[in-house]
């Protein structure tokens, strides 16, 4: 041991290698969602259904399309597309309803990183805040202002998965709103989670504890696990690991069709017309493509399914569709 390692009275290499946990925030199972198969989900899908859907973008941003898309895969080499920064938005989904009430799916941007930017949880690590690079946002909707626009009681917040950019509206959440995500990424220990760890921990600071979807295997093979969300066939969370361990895609019947929302499975509107994963902001590749791979193939089944990604807009009659570009090799 060096004198570092005596000092704290551990092998520094043992501590780098075990890595640390995401966030020390409380987890419990899920108490909410039924254990469905994906063979129920597809039999049910294409039936008209009770939810509403509005997507909305909390800012827009710019971030390395290496992360976005994994640009050593042979499309994107193709393609040309190259390192730079990449046009993306940052959303969050509100879903109503009719008895269940308001839930939102990953939480947008909260209003202090607007107009306090010092006190924004994002902002609390000096290694994410000089990643970060904030002055590339153009605030549109932060959560809490548009929650207090609404006045309506927001039931539940769905996450896609655990990244900052996906808690980083959390703040404006209402203490003690039940919050979802999928099993085991808030504890899973990581050598990243010294930087992410203080921002993490500082979102979910005075929520209430972190309930993770109790997936268990489809009989039917199609998907990692497969949850009725309120058991009325009307809201569906879908396994995906890749891009994180715990991450879930969601699916909302509504009236006029389903909608997917893919999470990071795919950030980009290229990624998902071409079918290639993220680049280096995904943790397992392999994992990731193969996940988008099923999603892609789920819309291809049921055309009337509109997709939701992760930051870009795919069609461009979806909201805010005028931010995305066609093409990330024409973006500047
Ligand atoms: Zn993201």
């Amino acid at each position: 041991m060096n004198d570092l390692e005596r000092f704290f009275g551990v092998s520094l290499a043992a501590l780098l290698a075990a890595g640390c946990a995401l966030t020390s925030h409380a987890v419990q199972p899920s108490s909410l969602g039924t254990v469905r198969s994906g063979a129920e989900l597809e039999a049910a899908v294409d039936q008209p259904g009770p939810l509403t859907v509005e997507t909305v973008v909390s800012t827009d941003w710019a971030v390395d399309r290496g992360g976005l898309i994994n640009l050593d895969s042979p499309k994107a080499k193709a393609a040309g597309l190259t390192e730079g920064d990449e046009p993306i938005e940052v959303y969050f989904h509100a879903i109503r309803h009719p008895t269940q009430g308001l839930f939102i799916i990953d939480t947008g941007v909260e209003v202090a990183m607007r107009d306090r930017p010092d006190e924004a949880a994002l902002m609390q690590s000096a290694v994410v805040k000089r990643y970060l690079h904030p002055e590339k946002m153009k605030f549109t909707a932060p959560l809490g202002e548009w929650l207090r626009a609404k006045g309506e009681k927001l039931q539940g917040v769905l996450f896609t998965h655990l990244h900052t950019d996906h808690l980083s509206g959390l703040r404006d959440v209402p203490r003690g709103t039940p919050l979802y995500n999928g099993p085991g990424e808030a504890h899973e220990r990581a050598l990243v989670n010294f930087f992410l760890s203080d921002v993490v921990d500082s979102a979910f600071e005075g929520q209430a504890p972190l309930s993770e979807w109790q997936f268990a295997a489809d009989p039917s093979g199609q998907f990692a696990g497969v949850i009725d969300v309120f058991g009325d066939g009307s809201l569906w969370a879908i396994s995906v690991p890749g891009h994180t361990s715990g991450s879930t895609a969601y699916l909302a019947r509504t009236e006029a069709g389903p909608v997917l929302f893919t999470g990071d499975t795919c950030h980009t509107r290229w990624g998902w017309e071409n079918g290639v994963e993220p680049g280096g902001f995904t943790a397992d590749h392999a994992k990731n493509l193969e996940a988008l791979e099923k999603l892609r193939a789920l819309a291809a089944r049921h055309p009337s399914m509109q997709v939701r990604l992760g930051h870009q807009a795919l069609a461009p009659a979806a909201p805010a569709a005028q931010a995305a570009p066609s093409a990330p090799a024409a973006a500047p």
